[in-house]
């Protein structure tokens, strides 16, 4: 294979050892990063002059084809909102529509700076052809439901199998496939008892929802005698291959129960404030020693994949939260975008730093605009100034996915049409 690569040169630096140089990318891996300008002769040389070089984001929670139902149904209760308006719908997909959906999502990740992203809905093997095509790096789980039916069960992981057959370790590695039990009060104790069991033996993660509601706690209290983390404790399935999505009701005893367990946990604050959901107790997780990580939740209830906004919600939610501006400061919030994101997932050796050996998973932001100046403070400005549209250039295991806000793998006018129309069938259908 023909080496390429790209050097980005003077350039400010984010989640690095190294505060200001240069980057050299030889095919899908850093090679060097250093304090000097490097040699010119690169096949692509980028001015990173008036930009920051950040890890690519990681989007730990998402359900990228539920973009087809952005705006659906807006400012009702999670159960409503399920019951009547998204499940309905949801009922009507096909592969091509999540297709559709995904393609959609994944531009605007591309977008906004997300690079990784984990996955959790249905047709995934669909989600994972968007996926090889977008050039991203994604973990996919079906998201399996039982409602304590075993002819349910059988087929959830009939499909799951299926999907771990064929298309994990796929797209140049960039697609990984976990296990996908929903949560607590939608699987039986049968089915994530046979989850755990099989993700152990094949070396797989797990991607589950865990106390997203106060009344996600009442049911499953009231079903299990137990909390939903101490009732997953008991039947012995959390290990440090699970990560939980919202975590938002929690008691002192269940935080212990995540941090013995080596559980990392996904905060969706935009998605849980739009649903009232609640406040997940963050800066307390943190302090705790737990791994939090970030992320949007489907774009039907956020309503956008922006990680650059979740991450200023995210703070700001705590801050006001615990009446105390100290608490989740910008340094923080960046380690939960990005390594902490990476950590979840399993890839901190692969990716969530500026690291020579690590895969070339970056971004590339653009500081040249009167919101970002003076250009002082870049971590700060990132955190709490920036917006996704700032992106200007975003690289994916070497390859340049967007450059100058222009898209590279995929057509923007394509995908947008595509996307409409799957939407207005989908929709019609309902
Ligand atoms: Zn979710």
């Amino acid at each position: 294979m023909e080496t390429k690569n790209i050097l980005i040169n003077n350039v400010t630096l984010l989640g690095s050892e190294i505060k200001r140089g240069s980057v050299l990318i030889e095919n899908d891996k850093i090679m060097d990063v250093t304090e000097k300008n490097g040699q010119k002769d690169a096949d692509i040389v980028i001015n990173g002059e008036k930009k920051v070089l950040s890890p690519g984001l990681v989007n730990t929670h998402t359900h990228l084809s539920m973009s087809l139902l952005r705006g659906l149904a807006d400012d009702l209760p999670l159960d409503t909102w399920l019951n009547d308006h998204i499940w309905p719908v949801e009922a009507n997909l096909t592969g091509e529509y999540c297709y559709a959906g995904a393609l959609l999502a994944c531009v605007e990740m591309i977008k906004s700076g997300t690079t990784t992203f984990n996955d959790m809905y249905f047709f995934m093997d669909h989600v994972a052809k968007a996926v090889d095509e977008a050039g991203l790096r994604g973990m996919l789980s079906h998201g399996m439901i039982d409602l304590g039916d075993e002819e349910k069960r059988k087929g959830e992981f009939k499909e799951t199998l299926r999907i771990i057959e064929k298309c994990h370790d796929t797209a140049e590695g960039r697609i990984k496939v976990a296990f996908g039990p929903h949560a607590p009060y939608t699987c039986s104790e049968e089915l994530l008892k046979e989850v755990r069991e099989k993700a152990g033996k094949m070396g797989l993660k797990i991607h589950i929802h865990v106390s997203e509601t106060e009344f996600e706690v009442q049911q499953v209290t009231e079903a299990h005698g137990a909390r939903p983390f101490e009732y997953l404790d008991e039947i012995g399935f959390l290990s440090d291959d699970v990560l939980a999505a919202h975590a938002v009701w929690l008691s002192d005893k269940e935080i212990e129960i995540i941090k013995e367990n080596e559980v990392s946990l996904s905060h969706n604050p935009a998605s849980n404030m739009k649903l009232a959901s609640g406040i997940s107790p963050v800066s307390k997780l943190i302090d705790a020693g737990v791994n939090v990580s970030l992320g949007t939740d489907g774009a039907a209830s956020n309503n956008d994949l922006d990680m650059i906004e979740e991450i200023k919600i995210a703070t700001l939610l705590q801050k006001v939260n615990k009446m105390d501006p100290t608490v989740l400061p910008a340094e923080k919030a960046f380690e939960m975008a990005t390594i902490n994101g990476a950590r979840a997932l399993g890839f901190q050796d692969v990716i969530g730093t500026i690291e020579m050996g690590k895969k070339a998973d970056l971004v590339l932001f653009d500081m040249k605009a009167p919101h970002l100046t003076p250009f002082r403070h870049p971590k700060s400005h990132l955190i709490y100034a920036a917006k996704g549209s700032d992106v200007n250039t975003v690289i994916c295991n070497g390859e340049i996915l967007m450059q100058n806000r222009e898209l590279k793998s995929l057509d923007e006018t394509e995908v947008i049409t595509l996307a409409e129309n799957a939407a207005e069938e989908l929709l019609s259908k309902a």
